[in-house]
């Protein structure tokens, strides 16, 4: 994989991540798709609105109407754990596992690169993976086999992820557990394909410090030999307080910058709100998030990266993305279908539009390199907002840092 800077303004930077199968400008978000939802071949395995959504990301004539969805798709994120999202036994299970995705029928049309997470938050609180006839003990040489059954492009080790309950002694022995998968991963994996991230945990310095000295003694070589990226875990239950999740993102940039660690991109599982512009200006490179569809599902249309809706007040006539200029989805949209996934699939394909173009708008003025105008765009952005003290901190820092 190569990782490559374009274009700086201040701190702030955007990219291109290439992988075996995708360029990726970033900063990028990654959307989560779930691909096997209990269904079969017939069905594009199943799943309500997660079906609707896989016809965007195959360019389903039943949904496209002549448009092209796959700069949409150009990466997602889907994970191992999703596999027994829905109750399924131990058939379906090996045949979900027997292809990997890319190369069956259904998805051929889906070129983007699959990013497949280790699912360790869910294996850590079930301890295994479950269907309705079997249980399956997943540890590092089995989450790997999983990651390469499916296909994966992109591959992270399996972790123990933290939380903010957990005693200093718990935390430590997490620490060193992940550590030790990591160390596995990447002997598996020495000779495979697949783009490698390293999971980091932590939130604060302490912590993060801490877990990068146990990889260090841990890992034969620098970590950079064995790992492409990092991608930063246990910062969801983080979501709704944006000062601590600055101050851990701070504290990464950090740490790597000491360790000239710099060139590798970074990952943020599982955090997409408000912050997201903020955190890619502190140099994260990768968000990955399913609230376009969870918001869809709520009933929620965005009108804007900051604002939405209730579905029923939807003023469709005023987005210009080509779910809502498709009168056929509008019609659907408005409520016009036999069933409830063909009304809240557009939505929820209109919603990650909105996010999607919110970072297009962010990279297009990093482009620009000009810090005083970037500072500007995002003062508009944030003013009168929730996190408008956060963001002035953020803008100070990165782009208008006193100059000593
Ligand atoms: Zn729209």
């Amino acid at each position: 994989m190569d990782f490559h800077i374009t274009g700086t303004a201040g701190q702030v930077r955007t990219g291109t991540i290439r992988t075996q199968d995708a360029h990726l400008e970033t900063p990028h978000l990654l959307p989560v798709v779930n691909f096997y939802c209990g269904g079969t071949k017939r069905s594009l395995f199943g799943g309500g609105i997660f079906r609707t959504l896989k016809e965007f990301v195959t360019n389903d004539a039943a949904v496209t109407f002549g448009n092209d969805y796959s700069p949409y798709f150009k990466a997602v994120m889907t994970s191992i754990s999703s596999l027994t999202d829905f109750s399924i036994n131990q058939t379906r299970f090996q045949d979900y596992l027997s292809t990997p995705l890319k190369q069956r029928p259904e998805f051929e049309s889906f070129s983007g690169a699959l990013f497949v997470d280790s699912g360790g938050y869910k294996i850590l609180q079930e301890g295994s993976l479950t269907g309705t006839n079997f249980s399956l003990d997943v540890d590092q040489q089995t989450a790997y086999g999983l990651q390469r059954g499916f296909g994966a492009d992109i591959a992270v080790n399996l972790d123990s992820p933290l939380s903010p309950e957990d005693t200093y002694r718990q935390r430590l022995k997490k620490m060193e557990t992940t550590v030790g998968y990591a160390e596995e991963f990447a002997q598996l994996s020495n000779s495979a394909t697949e783009t490698r991230y390293l999971t980091l945990h932590g939130y604060t310095q302490s912590m993060l410090a801490r877990y990068l000295d146990i990889v260090d003694r841990v890992l034969p070589q620098r970590l950079d030999k064995w790992f492409d990226g990092i991608a930063i875990g246990s910062l969801v239950p983080l979501r709704n307080n944006p000062d601590r999740l600055v101050r851990a993102i701070r504290a990464v940039k950090h740490l790597l910058h000491d360790r000239q660690l710099d060139h590798l991109p970074i990952h943020v599982f599982g955090i997409s709100g408000q912050t997201m512009p903020l955190l890619a200006c502190l140099g994260v490179d990768s968000f990955d998030s399913a609230s376009y569809l969870h918001s869809a599902i709520n009933g929620t249309y965005f009108t804007s990266f900051f604002d939405s809706v209730q579905l029923s007040e939807a003023p469709f006539e005023e987005c210009s993305c080509p779910v809502c200029s498709t009168p056929a989805l509008v019609s659907r949209m408005h409520g016009d279908a036999e069933y409830q996934k063909d009304i809240l699939g557009p939505v929820a394909m209109h919603n990650l539009i909105i996010q999607k173009q919110a970072l297009q708008e962010l990279r297009d003025q990093v482009l620009l390199g000009d810090p005083d105008q970037l500072a500007e765009y995002l003062e508009r952005k944030y003013r009168n907002r929730r996190l408008q003290k956060t963001a002035l901190r953020v803008i100070n820092d990165t782009l208008r840092p006193i100059i000593q």
